[in-house]
């Protein structure tokens, strides 16, 4: 078959691929097409409906600030919610975060915590997470809630991973809010960010239908070989298309696999990447029995490590009077740590265990799973990673999005990365 030709080839037709193809139509690109594996577009952004109940790939609120973002964005109409969380711990609930909200613990346990708090160590010795949360919360703290959380939500263990992802992701222990939020619930939020949006209706996918409908795709084209020295594109349909200008949002260690001239040393690199894993538990109920947006579950014998409520961030994602939650379980690379029954099995009990539902309410469990969820930061992880990046470089791709550039980016981050692929084009 013969080879097709396209100026601007852009991999994947999620968020960083759709911000690409809209920037390189605004610098005057006349034939810019996506090829995406998939039958839609979206990526993570994408969504599925089960019943009239709709469920995101993951939680997905939208905090963007970026004017470049804002612009796309706000042309959908959407929906304001705080950003309060509760957390789950042994049939009980504290707000999040826990080391701010001991409230609801024994006195004997608050005690106990606050004293390991102020007998931390005082500087920072080493530089791997673990030694970070004993320096920020004292072992009680640090031992019992982002320890234990670490081991399900990077499915490493906290030692393995460096501190280069924190940001403000984690909140800073003080003395006053650890004691004011063990003596009252009337806690202040210091979520980074106050306000989380979401579309009115279609699901968070409704926040890039413009650059979706706006964007030439052909779908059912999922890449296997880049030749990067006769810049052609063979996919698994039996087609091959030559480019002028190459950008990819796949995972890294993928990328790799596919192109027949990296270098030895590159290929290593590549292959220490490690992300996780995820497997999404979708479930409807036949009553309006859910309140919170989101939480996280602290519970080790419980496998997810938090839920959101698709129909709490739109009630355009469940029929009138249902509600749902999906569950999210995370293993460490593409292979899953748990079997589809056993995480349908384990969902019920979450469910019993928090107080949330019983069978009788449940209409449908879905179990689907996403094999890249988040990027693992282990020690030293950067360095290899940007050996694989400026070897992208040299052969002329143009690696990015959240797997793209292997980064903890959030939606509108990977849009801009994306947005920004062309910037020497200008
Ligand atoms: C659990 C979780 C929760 C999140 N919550 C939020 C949140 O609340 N708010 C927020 O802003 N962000 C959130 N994010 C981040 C957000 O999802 C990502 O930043 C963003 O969707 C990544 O977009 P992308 O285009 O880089 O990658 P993707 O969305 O992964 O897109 C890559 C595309 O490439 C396609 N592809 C893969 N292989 C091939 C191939 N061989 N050939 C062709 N196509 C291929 C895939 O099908 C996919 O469509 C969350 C992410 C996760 C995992």
């Amino acid at each position: 078959m013969s080879a097709d030709s396209v100026q601007v080839a852009i991999l994947g037709a999620g968020i960083a691929g759709l911000g690409a193809a809209h920037r390189a139509r605004q610098i005057g690109f006349q034939d810019v097409v996506l090829f995406e594996a998939r039958a839609s577009a979206g990526g993570l952004l994408d969504n599925f409906t089960i019943d009239g109940f709709r469920f995101d790939r993951a939680v997905h609120l939208s905090f963007a600030s970026e004017p470049e973002v804002r612009q796309i964005f706000d042309l959908t109409p959407y929906l304001t919610h705080p950003a309060d969380a509760n957390c789950h711990e042994d049939g009980r609930w504290l707000k999040h975060p826990v080391q701010n909200n001991l409230y609801p613990l024994p006195a004997e346990e608050k005690v106990a915590l606050i004293k390991s708090f102020l007998a931390r160590p005082a500087r920072l010795d080493g530089d791997n997470y673990e030694q970070w949360l004993r320096h920020q919360y004292g072992d009680g703290i640090a031992d019992r809630y982002p320890i234990r959380y670490t081991r399900k939500y990077w499915a490493t263990s906290a030692r393995e991973l460096s501190t280069t992802w924190i940001g403000n992701r984690m909140r800073r222990a003080e003395l006053d809010e650890i004691l004011y939020g063990a003596f009252t619930s009337e806690t202040p939020n210091h979520y980074y960010t106050k306000e989380m949006r979401y579309p009115k209706r279609g699901g968070f996918k409704a926040f890039i239908q413009p650059l979706i409908d706006a964007s030439d795709i052909r779908f059912d084209h999922r890449v296997e070989r880049i030749d990067t020295v006769r810049r052609l594109l063979t996919f698994a349909n039996g087609r091959r298309v030559s480019y002028d200008v190459l950008v990819s949002t796949l995972p890294l260690p993928l990328l790799t696999t596919m192109c027949a001239d990296v270098p030895e040393a590159v290929r290593e690199c590549s292959g220490t990447l490690r992300a996780t894993s995820l497997d999404l538990i979708s479930v409807g109920f036949n009553k309006p029995l859910v309140k919170d947006l989101w939480f996280y579950i602290y519970d080790e014998d419980l496998l997810a490590s938090r839920a959101y409520s698709p129909s709490v961030k739109s009630p355009d994602n469940a029929p009138t009077g249902c509600s749902s939650l999906q569950f999210e379980v995370y293993s460490r690379g593409t292979d899953p740590r748990h079997a589809s029954e056993d995480l349908v099995v384990n969902t019920r009990l979450a469910l019993r265990r928090m107080g949330i539902a019983s069978d009788d309410d449940i209409l449908f469990i879905d179990h689907r799973r996403l094999p890249y969820g988040n990027v693992i930061f282990d020690r030293g992880m950067e360095a290899r990673r940007d050996e694989v990046l400026a070897w992208c470089e040299t052969v002329g791709i143009r690696s990015c999005g959240r797997f793209g550039r292997w980064d903890y980016l959030w939606s509108n981050q990977s849009f801009l990365s994306g947005y920004r692929a062309l910037d020497d084009l200008t």
